[in-house]
Order: C-alpha cells, then sequence, then structure tokens
C-alpha cells in the first residue's frame, strides 16, 4: 500500500492490520510542499512497532522525475490555495498523472512480492468518495482501467488485485473505521492521529494554519465524528474549526446559489411566498413524493396531499422522519406558524389549523418553490 502519511493511508494501514494482512508500505518522495508527512509516517510505523505491529516500510524518491512536471503542490510550484476543497482554486493542487505513477510501484512490488514468496497479493489505495470530483485519478473507472491495463501487461498478474475499501467512503467515515481499528490492534486513536499530516501548507515546525482545502476538509471530518483533531493547529482547535465551519456554510450557499431558481433561493432562504396559483405543484395529484429543494429531505408523499383551493400546494401531515421544524412567525401583523426543513434551515411555508379533521385539521401550506417531485417510477 502507498502510505503518505496523511489520514486515509494512515487507517488504511489500520485497517489492513486489523484484519490479519501482511503489510508492505510504500511512501513516495515527490518533491511535494508539505514533506513533513513522510516523517509523520516513520513516526507511525515507528509506533505501530512498538506496540508489536510488524510493516514494512520504504520510501521511495521519485523527486528528479517528477520535477518535470508542474503544480502548486510541488516544492517548485507557488503557493498552495486557500479555501474550499471542493473549490476551483484546489484543481491546483493536483499533480499530474500522480496516482498513475504510485500504481505503477505499487504494482510492481507487488508482483515482485508475489513472485519471490508465491502469494497472493492487493495493492491496496486510500482513495475516498471526497476526492473524486477534484482528483480523477482517484475514481473508480481510472482503478478498473489501470487494472485491466496492468493486467493485460504483465505476466502473474491473476495473483495481484486491488483493495480501494474506502472509495465509497467519506473522510468520515474512514475516521469511524479508525476507532473500530485502534481499538482492535490495541492503540490510542489520537496517539496514531497525532501522527499524521494533511495539511498542504506545513510551518516549518510542522504545525498547520488549517486552511488549505485538505486541511478544512479534515477538519470537518473530525469534528463530524465528534473529536477533537489531536494535530497541533497554530491558534488552536477551536479557531480552526470556527473557520472550517465558515467555509463550509460559505460554499454551500455558493453551491446553492447557483443551483437554486431566483425564486426558490427567495422563498427557501429569505422565507418569501410565491405569489398563488402560479406554483409547479398547486394543483397536481401524482404519484410521488416531495422532498426539500435544497437538500433533498424527504418531507411528504401524494398520499397527504389535498386540494384546499387556497392556490399553494396542500398536505395535512408530514411524513414521519421529516420532522418538520414549526418556528413562531410574526411578520405581516399575524402570529403564524412557520415551517422549515429539519436538515437545511430552508423555509417551506406555513402550517394553519383549517385542513381535514379526518387527518388531524392541519393544512401545510407550502410553496412549490421549496420542493422538488420525486415520481413513483424514479424512487423505484
Ligand atoms: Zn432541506
Amino acid at each position: 500500500m502507498a502510505l503518505s502519511g496523511g489520514m486515509d493511508s494512515t487507517a488504511l494501514l489500520l485497517h489492513l492490520l486489523a484484519s490479519d494482512h501482511h503489510v508492505t508500505c510504500l511512501s513516495f518522495d515527490y518533491g511535494q510542499q508539505h514533506r513533513l508527512e513522510l516523517d509523520k509516517a516513520e513516526e507511525l510505523i515507528l509506533l505501530l512497532r512498538e506496540n508489536g505491529h510488524a510493516v514494512t516500510h520504504r520510501t521511495v524518491d521519485l523527486s528528479s522525475a517528477m520535477g518535470l512536471f508542474s503544480s502548486h503542490l510541488l516544492a517548485t510550484g507557488d503557493d498552495v490555495p486557500e479555501g474550499h476543497y471542493e473549490e476551483e482554486a484546489m484543481k491546483a493542487t493536483v499533480v499530474p498523472n500522480r496516482n498513475a505513477i504510485f500504481a505503477s510501484l505499487l504494482y510492481g512490488t507487488a508482483l515482485s512480492i508475489a513472485n519471490e514468496t508465491d502469494v497472493d497479493v492487493a495493492v491496496a489505495l486510500g482513495v475516498h468518495s471526497g476526492d473524486h470530483a477534484i482528483y480523477p485519478d482517484c475514481r473508480p473507472e481510472f482503478y478498473d482501467a489501470l487494472g485491466e491495463a496492468f493486467r493485460i501487461g504483465n505476466w502473474g498478474a491473476e495473483r495481484i488485485t486491488f483493495a480501494l475499501p474506502y472509495l465509497e467512503m467519506d473522510k468520515a467515515g474512514i475516521l469511524f473505521d479508525a476507532e473500530r481499528t485502534t481499538e482492535a490492534l490495541g492503540l490510542d486513536f489520537d496517539d496514531v492521529f497525532a501522527r499524521t499530516l494533511t495539511t498542504y501548507a506545513p510551518t516549518k515546525d510542522g504545525k498547520s494554519h488549517g486552511r488549505t482545502g485538505s486541511d478544512i476538509e479534515r477538519i470537518l471530518a473530525f469534528h463530524a465524528v465528534g473529536r477533537e483533531d489531536p494535530f497541533s493547529y497554530v491558534g488552536g482547535w477551536k479557531a480552526v474549526l470556527e473557520h472550517a465551519l465558515e467555509e463550509d456554510r460559505r460554499h454551500r450557499a455558493k453551491a446553492l446559489a447557483e443551483r437554486l431558481t431566483p425564486l426558490q433561493w427567495h422563498v427557501t432562504q429569505e422565507a418569501g411566498t410565491e405569489r398563488a396559483f402560479t406554483g409547479e405543484f398547486w394543483d397536481t395529484s401524482l404519484e410521488g413524493s416531495y422532498a426539500c429543494v435544497c437538500c433533498g429531505k424527504l418531507l411528504f408523499d401524494h398520499t397527504q396531499k389535498f386540494s384546499s383551493g387556497c392556490g399553494w400546494p396542500s398536505f395535512h401531515t408530514e411524513l414521519d422522519r421529516a420532522r418538520i421544524h414549526r418556528l413562531v412567525d410574526r411578520t405581516h401583523g399575524m402570529v403564524r406558524t412557520e415551517v422549515r426543513c429539519s436538515t437545511c434551515d430552508a423555509h417551506l411555508g406555513h402550517v394553519f389549523d383549517d385542513g381535514p379533521r379526518q387527518h388531524g385539521g392541519e393544512r401545510y401550506c407550502i410553496n412549490s418553490a421549496s420542493l422538488t417531485f420525486i415520481s413513483k417510477e424514479e424512487q423505484a
């Protein structure tokens, strides 16, 4: 496997050890700005050995070969951009053909081990779903094609498989996996992850300002699993977490603004109301479900919809798991009950008590602009 010194490949190593594999790790020195990650990889291997887990580890020098390439991630490039992990600027951190090169070296090593020891060998990589958008060489179809090319080009390839256990997981999922494996291996979770480096722009003493996209993704993952990251941040955990959450909010708002129509934005984000008898769903009775237009949470289905004649889609009840939030709304000289999505806080409409008695007497008066319809066929 490739051990970068970051958190994903560290978790992968634990994952393999916990399932009783003999592991050979290659770390690559390719002239990365964050070369300190290689020291972290060595610290980790030492910690594992101290705890009785033997791992073969070799650091491979690729700096002269990859010195041919241009990327902000390389020491020869410009500063690594700050911002959200999924943003355009992060593309500057792509290193041309990096994973194909790493995978080739891993594959060649795996074949050599298979031939020397007469055992089957898996090439394991810690790529995960969060990487797919920016790094095309982290996508499943890339590894399928690569595996096929290697199989065609090598004798003995039937002994080699690819193992990508995190391919469909996000970074929080990887940390959950590491909670399980550290316990199984008798290791302290924080001791392990203090020995990983994710930032693309470490300070000289090996800390991070927590501002590059890779930092933010990591910080949000630790937050999602309810942990404080044991890595040393300049300014401390609270400050970097606050910054990461703020970046995430900004990024989500930007992505939402690009996707929604002006009316959908006005209704859901500014608690607006579409004009009566104008929305897409006020007069429809198709079979299917209605979800929040912003986050996709399922809110109602067609059996809960009724024709109230008010000019907006009306529902007498909500789906149990929707748990729609209710707030007191005192605007426009009235006291009304506003309803909002419990997942993303999008404004949906109001609820009144003039609904059909046989269903509890309520009427959810919802803006079509807050909803997206999923037909029965689409759901199936
Ligand atoms: Zn929502």
